[in-house]
């Protein structure tokens, strides 16, 4: 029987090499992150180069067959770790569908009971099957293959802001790094960066659907993302992502993938180079935009326009806000300089 064995196997090699077939001896070298589209959510999938699985969150359940089916074409039916950002609808509820459907290794999440949303019935679902829950604490890290995952938010006693409460991880694999926010805020941001705990990344998953309230100039500064992917539903009512976000995005540089318009926003890296595809769309090609030009704005529905700072633009619906590229641009458009502001 080992004889006969022996002899298919060698057969098989004869075979291969005759017609010139590859036979793969190593794993691949690379790994894989993928932005899977869950209209109006978040969910991402590491692949790592030796076919380990992290999930940070699912997006809702009406959305979900999309990350069963990233995770079925990979041929994956275990997942390591599960990263629960935060106790969201948007990122937590398709986690109990997958926690039905698949073997886990482990779930972090950050510990903020809440009593509405799905995370009562996702912490039952994991205790049901036994599945180790740890909670999230700024300092600690995890390897998970070769990739290295660096906690840097929550620290301390939670704040009473669910966003807020979102685990911030850092992801590393050799110079290829990429950062996931979950919601926060800029109180958030600005307490990494009074912590010196951000640097620059190759990736920044923008934090809250590229909402107004997060990504800050200072922010953005700081991490300076070659690549941002934006998770957001086609016409949402948030108005998401922000025109001052897009505009703060473009002005570093960054190359701004969005799963509205891309789909499936896939990278591949062998922790130096970075390759990317995407299931709809195409990749837009960078214009820089320089600062200044983010100064002036106005509503949709008034004849003034402001300073982007001016107290009174905080009124403006997202849906109604213009950007303006100039002073001139905004007077062109027939409007008046705000009186309080005096842009
Ligand atoms: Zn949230
Ligand atoms: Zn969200």
């Amino acid at each position: 029987m080992k004889n006969l064995f022996r002899l298919l196997v060698i057969s098989l090699f004869v075979l291969c090499i005759t017609f010139g077939l590859s036979i793969p001896l190593v794993a691949s070298q690379e790994l894989e992150l993928v932005f899977i589209d869950v209209g109006q959510g978040d969910s991402a999938l590491i692949v790592t180069p030796e076919g380990k699985a992290i999930l940070i969150d699912a997006g809702e359940t009406g959305q979900v067959s999309a990350v069963f089916k990233a995770l079925n074409s990979r041929g994956i039916e275990h997942i390591d770790v599960i990263v629960a950002s935060h106790p969201h609808m948007d990122h937590i509820d398709g986690l109990i569908d997958i926690l039905e459907a698949y073997g886990v290794g482990k779930i972090i999440e950050p510990g903020k009971a809440v009593s509405s949303d799905s995370y009562p019935a996702f912490i039952l679902e994991a205790q049901k099957r036994g599945i180790p829950i740890e909670l999230a604490k700024a300092g600690s890290s995890l390897e998970v293959g070769s990739v290295k995952m660096d906690v840097l938010s929550p620290a301390g006693s939670l704040p009473d802001d669910v966003d807020d409460c979102s685990i911030v991880i850092k992801l590393s694999y050799g110079s290829f790094s990429a950062l996931f926010p979950g919601d926060i805020g800029s109180v958030v941001e600005n307490v990494l960066l009074s912590e010196n705990e951000l640097t620059q990344v190759s990736i920044l998953k923008v934090s809250h659907h590229g909402s107004i309230t997060s990504s800050s100039e200072a922010f953005l500064n700081r991490v300076m993302p070659k690549y941002s992917v934006i998770s957001v539903g086609n016409d949402n009512g948030y108005g998401h992502p922000s025109a001052f976000v897009l505009m703060r995005l473009s002005v570093i540089g960054s190359i701004v993938l969005r799963t509205d318009l891309n789909g499936d926003i896939i990278f591949r890296t062998d922790g130096r180079t970075i390759g990317v595809t995407v299931s709809k769309g195409s990749i837009p090609v960078v214009q820089k935009v320089l600062a200044p030009s983010s100064k002036y704005v106005a509503s949709k529905n008034s004849d003034v326009f402001h300073y982007s700072t001016c107290s009174s633009v905080k009124t403006i619906k997202p849906g109604n806000l213009i950007v303006f590229t100039s002073r001139e641009e905004a007077v062109k458009s027939g409007r008046r300089p705000c009186s309080i502001c005096k842009p």
